[in-house]
């Protein structure tokens, strides 16, 4: 997503642009972008700054870090951008920024629920599932 410093009007501009998936490279192993990122950039024009109020949105596919199932959840971001400019400088590219955004945002430890009740450390079932009667060592 790249805002054209000379095309920002008085009033400021709203930008909205669907970023690929692949363009951001975010994906971890714990974490997938299953749509892209829906973009959206509310830009003002300061004297010698511009900042970009940004929504962002898309799906993700998540492994859930107790009892490693799959699931979907989505990705909904807000981010406040500021650059400062000079004369010299017509265009800025956010997508490294929204991608580092993104990022700090990911969850480290993903659950599919609050109280996922996790796999049997014994036999591995999930307990979720079935109670399968081992007991804890
Ligand atoms: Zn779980
Ligand atoms: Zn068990």
């Amino acid at each position: 997503m790249k805002i054209y410093v000379n095309q920002i009007p008085l009033e400021g501009l709203i930008l909205r642009e669907e970023i690929p998936a692949a363009q951001l490279d975010l994906d971890t192993p714990v974490l997938r972008l299953t749509d892209a990122v829906k973009a959206e950039a509310k830009v003002s024009r300061g004297i010698n700054c511009v900042s970009a109020h940004l929504t962002l949105r898309s799906a993700l596919t998540a492994v859930c870090s107790r009892c490693l199932a799959e699931f979907n959840t989505g990705l909904d971001r807000e981010l406040e951008l500021n650059y400062p400019v000079d004369k010299t400088q017509n265009m800025i590219d956010l997508t490294e920024d929204i991608r580092e955004g993104i990022m700090l945002d990911y969850p480290i430890k993903p659950l599919c629920k609050p109280d996922c009740s996790g796999l049997c450390p014994v036999c591995g079932a999930d307990l979720n599932i079935n109670k399968c009667g081992c007991k804890a060592a």
